[in-house]
């Protein structure tokens, strides 16, 4: 079974559900009209299923090879692969037209990331990492850092890699210990040990830019004492070419459960040459600003592992003779009816999809809004988005990876023995999607941060604004006998979040340990509620569509999908509800001398 991309499920969201025309006049989604964009997602869709998909399995059987010399060489045919994606242009689709990218926003490049990372996600991190050491310069970097390395890291010609986590500390930067020495040429000396960099070294660009975490000699101890370099593997000479080799070196690969083609490496920075970017001591804040848009590049990491492992499970379900149709044969001149037909089997497939779908549409709804806080031209608009943006990051990071695995988990179940087995690709993208809820900040990490952080910034105007929202949908669809029951599912998951935002509010404050004991729960009963609202925005724009004649099951389908995600999935948030308000006293009575 080959890998089919999702297409009409990204023009349904993209074209009727946000109906992205009404933003054509916008900086960036000026460059392409709907007609253009559903050429470029075909164009997508087929290099991920033809040149990608094919390399998965390669990739992680292969996995890549590290050399006493300190290179580092990719599996069979990502090279030749990689080539084409820079031919291609993929990986300038959202950089800006100054530096030689396409200019598109960050929503409209989405099909492309989610089709690639489906295909082939040790692959597609390599152009996904890149894309984040751009997003650090553009962000915090001088005109000549942004002249000199952007259009190169637009391109695909130079890989890009993030440089933060040390032996001693991955969640806690404030320990970090790198050192950087300042130099009478305005450069740095950096040195210290950087361990589990992705894409840290390999064979496919012709120079990696490593964006580095580090403490300039007498900065203040913790968060606040840390600066960001730019530290080239190759120095770039007079003509802004590769030059002299940096002491920047890999000492080893990692042996990982997951993402083999992928290149975890030990980073050694032996008094390598950096630059700053931005001001002294600000790095971390440079960080966390393009940190967010890799947090909803992680989610989306979710959703593409799912969707692949739910293709092949239908796939399988379809093909795999066991037992008879509760309900008479279904196959009657077979040996047996197909694995499809059982309700089991059948549970575990819609629920995957109505987790996918609705997933999918959430990330497109923030990933818009991320965007709006950029470009819209009305101020206030561009506040609402940036708030809705900011608060829903780490729901869509830690609610769609989790969702993710369990979907991938499904996915091998229905598999049977088979999942378990190399045979199939079940295996791959469980264990593939496994990391993908502990990087970029553990998933308790961004529950964290959601109720710490996100909910109370600017006095809870976010999180307000989305109960607006919704009451606003639930106020104008009241008296829609067709809309009921997602009218009434969105009632009542708004109902239970503010619930559980109040009992948050209140008993957080009087002791921290409540809000961490809930931050979990609530972050999925958050998430439950964001896919209720999106299911709800589907539903209304489906039966607008057969209310004007549409006669294409692809429609009445989503109804079915949306109606079982209410059944089915939505109760859930009852029980997050209940565990959340439950506090924090018996989790943490037993000492920890009694584990
Ligand atoms: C395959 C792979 C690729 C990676 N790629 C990169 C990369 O490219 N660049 C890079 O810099 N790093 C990278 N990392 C590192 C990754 O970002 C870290 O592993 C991650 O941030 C977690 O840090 P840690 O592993 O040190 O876990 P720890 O911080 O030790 O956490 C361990 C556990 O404790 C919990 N915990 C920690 N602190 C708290 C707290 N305050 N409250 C509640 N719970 C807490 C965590 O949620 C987790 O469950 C990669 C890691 C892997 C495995």
């Amino acid at each position: 079974m080959t890998y089919q991309p999702p297409v009409r499920d990204f023009v349904f969201l993209m074209k009727d559900v946000l109906k992205l025309e009404q933003y054509s006049s916008l900086k960036g989604f000026s460059e392409a009209s709907m007609d253009v964009l559903e050429q470029i997602i075909e164009e997508a869709g087929k290099f991920s299923a033809e040149v990608l998909a094919p390399l998965n399995a390669v990739g992680d059987k292969e996995g890549c090879t590290w050399h006493p010399d300190h290179s580092v060489t990719t599996p069979k045919g990502f090279k030749e692969a990689y080539a084409q994606l820079v031919a291609g242009g993929w990986p300038g689709l959202g950089a800006e037209i100054a530096y030689g990218g396409q200019g598109l926003p960050y929503t409209l490049s989405l099909p492309f990331s989610e089709m690639s990372s489906s295909a082939n996600m040790a692959f597609s991190m390599y152009p996904g990492l890149t894309h984040g050491a751009y997003s650090a310069i553009l962000n915090g970097g001088s005109e000549a850092q942004k002249d000199l390395y952007l259009p190169r890291l637009a391109s695909g010609e130079w890989g890009g890699t993030m440089n933060l986590t040390e032996p001693h500390c991955g969640t806690d930067l404030g320990l970090l210990r790198t050192k950087a020495v300042p130099q009478a040429d305005g450069s740095y000396r950096i040195t210290g040990q950087k361990i589990w960099i992705s894409g840290g070294e390999h064979d496919m660009a012709e120079n990696i830019v490593h964006l580095v975490l580090a403490r300039i000699e007498g900065a203040p101890a913790g968060t606040r004492g840390i600066s960001l370099f730019i530290v080239p593997k190759f120095l770039p000479d007079a003509d802004n070419k590769p030059g002299a080799r940096n002491s920047v070196y890999c000492d080893g690969l990692e042996e990982k459960m997951g993402i083999h083609g992928n290149a975890t490496c030990v980073i050694r920075h032996e008094e390598s040459q950096g630059w700053l970017v931005g001001e002294e001591n600000r790095g971390l804040s440079l960080m966390f600003v393009m940190m967010n848009e890799a947090r909803v590049g992680v989610g989306l990491q979710g959703i593409a592992q799912g969707e692949a492992a739910y293709q092949a499970a239908v796939s399988f379900a379809k093909d795999r003779l066991q037992g008879r149709s509760l309900t008479g044969p279904k196959n009657p001149e077979g040996p047996a009816d197909p694995i499809i037909v059982h309700p089991d089997v059948r549970r575990m497939l819609m629920t995957s999809r109505a987790l996918l779908e609705g997933g999918r549409a959430f990330l497109f709804w923030v990933a818009l809004n991320g965007d709006l806080a950029h470009v819209h031209t009305n101020p206030d608009e561009r506040q609402k988005a940036h708030d809705i943006a900011a608060l829903m990051t780490p729901v869509v990071k830690g609610y769609l990876t989790d969702k993710g695995l369990q979907v991938c988990s499904d996915a091998l179940q229905i598999h049977g023995g088979s999942g378990f087995t190399e045979h199939f690709p079940a295996s791959q993208y469980m264990r593939d999607v496994r990391i993908a809820l502990i990087y970029e900040g553990t998933n308790g990490v961004q529950a964290l941060d959601l109720v710490g952080r996100k909910l109370a910034a600017d006095g809870g105007r976010a999180v307000m604004a989305f109960f607006a929202e919704m009451d606003g949908f639930i106020d104008a669809h009241a008296a829609d006998d067709d809309l009921k029951p997602f009218v009434e599912g969105l009632a009542s998951a708004k109902a239970q979040l503010q619930e559980g935002t109040m009992w948050l509010m209140q008993n957080g404050l009087m002791n921290p340990d409540n809000a961490g004991a809930a931050s979990t729960d609530y972050m999925h009963l958050f998430g439950l509620t964001a896919l209720t609202y999106m299911w709800a925005r589907m539903a209304k724009t489906v039966q607008d569509k057969i209310a004007a004649g549409e006669t294409d099951p692809f429609y009445a389908n989503k109804l079915v999908v949306g109606r079982f995600f209410l059944q089915r999935v939505l109760p859930d948030a009852a029980a997050h509800l209940t565990k959340l308000t439950s506090g924090s006293d018996l989790m943490m009575a037993l000492p920890a001398e009694a584990f």
